[in-house]
């Protein structure tokens, strides 16, 4: 199949590009590069450098590749930021995601995957979240993914497009030593704490320790990004036989401390942590149940052991510190 991925060239979309690529499909990725990285973006991948603000490029671009699917990849995702600067994502997400949609059914491209979040459920009324649990997002972040999804559910009925929306969890680990996790700034967890095991990084401080949890940090589910780009795959082949969503995650989940204490173990480094105050918009509890995935599509994380995780992804720090840069 062709398939367009938007943000092809950041920490999922370049995974799940390379998962096409080895699987037989034919790839263009279309990335703005703000957060992504050309060097990430699989060799066999058509590139087309440009920003889904540009309705005209999105256009050309599928006149050109005719691709049979898109994969929505590119977007701002973290919640702490969508709380400082909520028109980045109930704005720009929301516009660059109704550009491309508007673009797919132009286009009559009728499969769409769309890269959706555990913070729908902001404040989830029983864990494991299931897809039967109330939609209640978290942070404008959640929300502006929401409204994705719910075009989507319309452009089904209005238009016969099949979509997935797949809701990831907390994506981590690394696709191999040569592929990982290189945003700037950074804020996610895991690649933190190994910043602070390289010593690139004083210490890690815990964004509150008062939570109504086991040792009173967040608890998260935490995928490997193999597993996830494995789902996609699944996804797509499935479209076919009608829309569907999932909520994708590993089914068990650790707290920050948790963390912290097996990347201790598995870098042999000390990772000085200390408690600091919450960060706005986190839930306390994210766990997703992936029970539905597993039996209609038959997906089975395989990566996604928090010491997989931890350990592929100290290797990817390990031998690029500097991330994507010097790589080719
Ligand atoms: N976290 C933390 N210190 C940090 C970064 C993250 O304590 O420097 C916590 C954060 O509050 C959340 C968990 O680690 O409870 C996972 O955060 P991350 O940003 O990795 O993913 P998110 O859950 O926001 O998608």
């Amino acid at each position: 199949m062709r398939v367009l991925v938007t943000g092809g060239a950041g920490y999922i979309g370049s995974t799940v590009a390379r998962q096409l690529v080895e699987t037989g499909d034919d790839v263009i990725v279309l990335d703005n590069l703000s957060q992504g990285h050309r060097a990430a973006v699989p060799d066999d991948a058509a590139f087309v450098h440009g920003d889904l603000n540009d309705r005209g490029l999105i256009d050309r671009t599928l006149a050109e590749h005719r691709p049979e699917a898109i994969m929505h990849f590119a977007s701002h995702t973290l919640v702490g930021e969508s709380m400082e600067e909520p028109f980045l994502y109930l704005d720009e997400n929301v516009r660059c995601g109704m550009n491309l949609m508007k673009s797919a059914v132009e286009h009559d491209v009728d499969r769409f995957i769309l890269s959706s979040t555990a913070n729908l459920f902001g404040t989830p009324e029983r864990i494991p979240i299931d897809e039967d649990v109330t939609v209640d997002p978290g942070s404008p972040y959640g929300e502006s993914k929401f409204i994705l999804e719910r075009t989507l559910h319309w452009l089904d009925e209005t238009e016969d497009l099949s979509y997935a929306a797949l809701r990831y969890f907390n994506a981590a680990g690394a696709a191999g030593p040569n592929q990982g996790e290189d945003h700037a700034p950074e804020t996610h967890l895991i690649p933190i704490v190994l910043e602070v095991a390289l010593g690139q990084r004083d210490k890690i401080v815990i964004f509150g320790d008062d939570y109504d949890t086991p040792d009173g940090t967040c608890v998260r589910d935490y995928v490997h990004v193999l597993d996830l780009a494995q789902a996609h795959v699944l996804a797509l082949n499935a479209l076919d036989d009608g829309s569907r969503v999932y909520n994708l995650g590993n089914g068990k989940g650790y707290s920050v401390r948790e963390v912290i204490e097996t990347a201790r173990r598995v870098t042999g480094h000390e990772i000085p942590a200390e408690e600091g105050a919450p960060r706005p918009g986190d839930p306390p509890v994210l766990i997703a149940s992936s029970d539905k995935i597993r039996e209609e599509l038959g997906w089975a994380p395989e990566h996604s052991a928090l010491d997989d995780i931890i350990g592929s992804a100290w290797e990817w720090h390990r031998r690029h510190p500097n991330g994507y840069d010097g790589l080719q």
